[in-house]
């Protein structure tokens, strides 16, 4: 059977490439980075040299700005817990954010809340999209820190980083971002787009799993999360995933030297499924159709269940997602959907594609051929559906 995989906003597949450059530090070069032996050295050597590349693929000003992390999820919860209780200590007391983060970032909130934190959470309207006249209004003499991610996991949306980085610089307010999904994605440069720190993750651009990276600017110091050793420049413990930090480098560069060209093609593949899947009767495209990630479709389709949808996909060899994984199993619908707006019966009825290099313009065709005739089969045993048709009829 024929399989496509349309989930990588989930995760990727390694790439062979970064998986050859990793070997060697999976099995010859496994001296710990910190001892003074020959394949400690090596090692050693190959963490500092992943590091300057990455400063260098972020527009960072030096390779000093990048702390390697256990992933995304680390290097947020290091970012905001981090910042803010630095800052405390200077009675900045406020955190802004918008109702859409990933959980790596709102649970953090949530967490700082119960410190005594107080967090403003900013609506993202019904394109997905946060207002920057909106931070700036929020902004007062107690704010520490502003997150607001680069672009969505569920519905792709891109923010104007730029602009809300420009008026945190202007009120001397920290700006953070979680870029996990833009990164590798979209052009990146963190003294441009005035950024101070950042979130990236390796296995959302063909990278390893369980390798990420914070990026502080100079003399940002977020308080340390993780003691233990003197590694990270004294800031974050432990033995460095060496083959990760690696495969982090040679993934995040191989992905940016192919990214206009990938992006011309997945822009097309998204539209053309989009527009084809909008013929479908009582369907809609969450989520701003220009301001997105090339590769990222969510749609919804009324009268039916996600979940069902799902399943019937996988039968047909579609792997796609309702929202975000971590959310799968829950109950209520996604967080990102209720936040643009959407009602929850509609909501839960939701379907997320995201292509990545490997997708093909075969897979459209396939995924164009089996949605509506799954939508089709699903709506026939709804009773949602049988009474949104007779309400139909009595208007
Ligand atoms: C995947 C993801 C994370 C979590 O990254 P991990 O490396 O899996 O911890 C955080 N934020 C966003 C937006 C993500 O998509």
């Amino acid at each position: 059977m024929r399989r496509i995989y349309a989930d990588n906003a989930a995760t990727t597949a390694l790439s062979p490439k970064v998986l050859d450059k990793m070997m060697p530090y999976l099995t010859t070069v496994y001296g710990n980075p910190s001892s003074l032996y020959g394949i400690g050295a090596e090692a050693k050597e190959a963490v500092e040299e992943a590091r300057a590349k990455i400063a260098t693929l972020i527009g960072a000003n030096s390779p000093n700005e990048i702390y390697f992390t256990s992933g995304g999820s680390e290097a947020d919860n290091w970012a905001i817990k981090g910042m803010c209780r630095a800052l405390k200590k200077k009675g900045k007391t406020h955190i802004i954010t918008s109702k859409f983060e990933h959980h790596a970032v709102l649970h953090t909130c949530k967490a700082l809340e119960k410190e005594g934190f107080e967090v403003t959470y900013l609506d993202v309207y019904e394109n997905g999209i946060v207002k920057v006249e909106d931070v700036k209004n929020a902004i007062k003499d107690t704010t520490a820190l502003v997150t607001i991610m680069y672009a969505n996991n569920e519905i792709g949306t891109i923010q104007p980083i730029k602009e809300i980085g420009a008026i945190c610089r202007e009120n001397k307010v920290i700006f953070h971002t979680d870029a996990v999904q833009a990164v590798g994605n979209v052009d990146i440069n963190v003294e441009d787009q005035n950024i101070d720190m950042l979130s990236l993750t390796g296995h959302k651009f063909h990278g390893p799993k369980g390798c990420g990276a914070l990026y502080c600017r100079r003399g940002v110091r977020p308080e340390i999360l993780i003691d233990g050793g003197a590694q990270e420049r004294t800031r974050r413990a432990g033995t460095e995933n060496v083959a990760g930090i690696v495969g982090l480098a040679e993934a995040l560069e191989l992905s940016l030297s192919t990214m206009n060209e990938r992006n011309a093609r997945l822009t097309k593949m998204r539209d053309r499924l989009m527009d084809g899947l909008l013929t479908i009767e009582r369907s809609r495209v969450n989520g701003d159709r220009v301001h997105r990630l090339p590769g990222n479709i969510n749609m919804c389709f009324e009268g039916i269940e996600g979940e069902s949808l799902l399943l019937r996909l996988d039968m047909a060899g579609i792997c796609a997602s309702s929202g975000s994984a971590c959310t799968s199993g829950d109950l209520d619908p996604s967080h990102v959907l209720l936040s643009i707006g959407l009602p929850h019966e509609i909501a839960h009825g939701s379907m997320r594609l995201s292509f990545s290099d490997d997708n093909t313009e075969e897979d459209v065709d396939y995924i164009l051929e089996q949605v509506p005739k799954i939508v089709d089969y699903l709506r026939m045993m709804s009773p949602l559906w049988e009474k949104i048709k007779e309400e139909e009829r009595n208007n």
